[in-house]
């Protein structure tokens, strides 16, 4: 039939997208997006502002400043730590120039942002992971950040919600990388010693070092559906214990059927539940 023999030039797209030639038509970067969980090709902007799949209701990974706009009170936020600088102890090649890459990118100094803002007028300490800053990994000054802010907020008495996304530790600060977790395990300890809440909020992907210390250690632990939250990588748990794992392995829904975590809270819905646990926790509520 002629109709399958027709030349499908309306769909080629030019193989080097800054050099279109005459006769290829372009479409331009970050305009479709496939959505990972039901597989339609989505025109970005039918995502709105929240980075949710129409189709299914998939929650895409947002960047930090995102999601906060999507959290707090318009106006309420104020950074804490935002010029705390990255340094290279072990002189990784090419390490520092991937920093000023990633904070170009994301308008973060380090893949923590953190502050003080308020949710429907209740105040609050939050901390919010940026996978998108060299995966989230967790170095110094991340591990810094996350510290000072349990320790802010230990002494101005406020609640911490900390959004986490994290690849694990950052390999290019060794050592100094997995020192993170303890400290900062102690901070939050002391901020709970005080009888004041933490609820930590697990997003996609949440790994390594960052569940195995802070992630977990929230009073109230919520999720983002379908997040990846665990330790080690799939392939390394299948070949150490040689076994198949579960299709849904590692996702949130199967944390929440072990008892992992306390709620899958959707990204439409995030606001309000959070309100709703701070006013809950809050001294002499009830
Ligand atoms: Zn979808």
């Amino acid at each position: 039939m002629a109709l399958f023999k027709k030349k499908k030039d309306y769909i080629r797209i030019s193989p080097n997208r800054n050099q279109p030639t005459n006769h290829e038509p372009t479409v331009p970067d970050n305009m479709w997006a496939k959505c990972p969980s039901c597989k339609h090709i989505l025109y970005t902007k039918e995502m709105g502002v929240e980075k949710v799949c129409p189709n299914c209701g998939y929650n895409f990974r947002i960047r930090a400043w995102e999601r906060l706009a999507l959290v707090i009170d318009s106006q309420s936020f104020e950074e804490w730590n935002e010029s705390l600088a990255t340094e290279d102890p072990l002189h990784f090649p090419g390490y520092l120039e991937k920093i000023a890459k990633a904070q170009e990118q994301t308008h973060l100094n380090e893949a923590v942002l953190t502050g003080k803002a308020m949710i429907d007028q209740q105040p609050l300490a939050i901390g919010i992971m940026d996978s998108h800053f060299i995966m989230g990994s967790m170095g110094t000054v991340v591990g810094e950040k996350i510290t000072r802010l349990f320790e802010r907020a230990t002494s101005e008495k406020l609640p911490v919600v900390l959004f986490t996304a994290s690849g694990g530790a950052r390999m290019q600060e060794g050592i100094f990388s997995l020192m993170q977790m303890a400290k900062i395990s102690a901070a939050v300890k002391r901020h709970s010693n005080e009888g004041l809440l933490y609820i930590a909020f697990l997003t996609d992907p949440t790994t390594g070092g960052v569940t195995a210390s802070f992630a977990m250690e929230g009073d109230i632990i919520l999720a983002e559906p379908q997040a990846l939250i665990g330790f080690a990588g799939r392939r390394v748990i299948e070949q150490t214990i040689k076994q198949e794992l579960p299709e849904d392995f590692q996702k949130a829904e199967f944390l929440l059927k072990h008892g992992f975590i306390d709620q899958i809270v959707p990204r439409l819905e995030i606001k309000t539940k959070l309100s709703e646990l701070l006013r809950m926790h809050q001294k002499g509520a009830w």
